[in-house]
């Protein structure tokens, strides 16, 4: 077997985590858009945003760049910016914010 049909044999569907139904998602990024709104919009530094992300590179409900959690399922490269948003996971699993 190649490399590629190795790779493409292990990236069947059942072995990757699912996005939530798109309502559910919807809802998500409403309520996550009003919370950066009534933050001032607020953007972390880039060192914090990069943390996020490296931790989100290991994390089992990274799907590409969505997180896969059910009160999630946004685009993780979009959210690790946003200062009023958490890892969704509890415990979370973002490195806490420098204050
Ligand atoms: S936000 Fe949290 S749960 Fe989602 S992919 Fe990143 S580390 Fe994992």
């Amino acid at each position: 077997m190649s490399m590629s049909e190795e790779i493409k044999r292990n990236e069947t569907p059942e072995n990757l985590p699912a996005l939530p139904p798109t309502i559910q998602m919807a809802k998500n990024f409403v309520k996550a858009v009003a919370k950066h709104v009534s933050d001032g919009l607020k953007k972390v530094a880039f060192d914090q945003y990069k943390a996020r992300l490296e931790v989100c590179n290991k994390c089992p409900l990274r799907l590409k760049n969505r997180c896969t959690h059910p009160s999630c399922g946004c685009f993780l490269d979009k959210k690790a910016w946003w200062a009023s948003e958490d890892c969704p996971d509890d415990p979370p699993r973002w490195p806490r914010l420098n204050s």
